[in-house]
């Protein structure tokens, strides 16, 4: 198959047309998000969510999230939708936010894996809704990488990917918020959050109360156990070299990483101490200590820079759990198969 890679300005309102057709005719189409790339169908077609996970190389058993144009559409989408959720898309909707709601029969079991459930995102990139809104149908998209790979922020991770087996690429440029979106799961008796992302848990909290944090977002989780988002368990966000974090103050880990290199050394850091790694074989900085969105932007990006060098084994400095930092330091844990060294 013939990948088409088409530069999208906001109102190329042909391009959407082209690339709506696709969707309803059973292709699949990568397209900007304000979180990642994503790699849409229609999610009201099971043949055309299969080709989702042929081309990904994705589990079976990992659902896929069901991207809106319009909030109204979530009623047809789900059986239930409790007031904590109009709350959440009063406060956050358009944006990085995915709420896991019990599903209509409008879903197909191959968008939910088998579950009872379904993932609804309505997102804010001009350029997602207008797809959407030309497709005619709700967008069943995961994230636009190889399973296993880190999520692709740019067009160009997508095509890297991708080549040959999809037919459109829609090219917006590289995502503004650079991590998956914040997963909260209002099925249960308190929201649960399944996955931290752009919104924070902070701002989830100040909405809905107390949000219970599920165990998969900062401790490993045997492949044989059961999870309450089939895609925590999977090592995910990987470059081919293993990832160890080095966990402690910037400047403890800073010391730490400059007294274990050596040229076959790759180092992930951040900016203020690129410059001490000098005998490192790779060195990247993924953004300011104190700028989390910059770490947000560019972590994915920085772990597929990795692939491209010789190094066999990867240090990473890593932020802590407050705010955006949560999902920062969850990509990076699960990159790293949370194998971290505390000093
Ligand atoms: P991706 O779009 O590649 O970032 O993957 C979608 C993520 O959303 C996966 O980690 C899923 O586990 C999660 N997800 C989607 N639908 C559901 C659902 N019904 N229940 C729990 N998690 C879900
Ligand atoms: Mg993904």
């Amino acid at each position: 198959m013939n990948t088409k890679i088409i530069k999208i300005h906001d109102n190329d309102q042909d391009v959407f047309i082209e690339a709506g057709k696709i969707i309803r005719s059973g292709g699949l189409v990568a397209f900007p998000t304000e979180t990642v790339y994503g790699l849409g169908a229609n999610a009201l077609d099971s043949e055309a969510v299969a080709g989702i996970f042929r081309a990904k190389g994705r589990p079976q058993d990992n659902p896929l999230i069901s991207h809106i144009a319009d909030f109204q559409e979530i009623y047809s989408l789900c059986r239930e939708v409790p007031p904590e959720a109009e709350l959440l898309a009063e406060n956050f909707w358009p944006g990085p936010l995915t709420m896991v709601l019990k599903k209509s029969d409008a879903i197909p079991m191959s968008v939910s894996a088998g579950l009872d459930t379904a993932g609804i995102r309505l997102p804010s990139h001009p350029a997602a809704r207008a797809l959407i809104r030309a497709a005619g149908v709700p967008i069943a998209a995961p994230s636009a990488n190889t399973s296993g790979k880190p999520s692709p922020t740019t067009a160009a991770h997508v095509l890297a990917d991708m080549d040959g087996k999809i037919d459109m690429i829609l090219d917006g440029g590289a995502c503004s918020v650079g991590l998956e979106s914040t997963v909260v799961s209002l099925c249960g008796e308190r929201p649960r959050l399944l996955r931290p992302g752009g919104i924070t848990l902070e701002q989830l909290e100040s909405v809905l109360g107390k949000v219970d944090v599920d165990r998969a977002i900062r401790e490993q989780i045997s492949t044989n156990e059961k999870v309450s988002a089939p895609g925590m368990k999977y090592r995910h966000y990987a470059p081919r070299a293993p990832v160890t974090i080095i966990s402690g103050t910037p400047e403890h880990t800073a010391g730490y990483i400059r007294t274990h290199i050596s040229p076959s050394t790759g180092v992930l850091c951040f900016d203020e101490y690129v410059s001490l790694f000098e005998s490192a074989g790779h060195v990247r900085g993924y953004g300011s200590v104190y700028d989390i969105s910059a770490q947000a932007r560019q972590i994915f990006d920085a772990l597929r820079g990795f692939d491209s060098s010789s190094v066999t084994e990867i240090l990473a400095q890593c932020p802590s759990d407050i705010g955006l930092g949560l999902a920062v330091a969850n990509r990076l844990k699960k990159a790293a198969g949370f194998n971290i060294i505390e000093i």
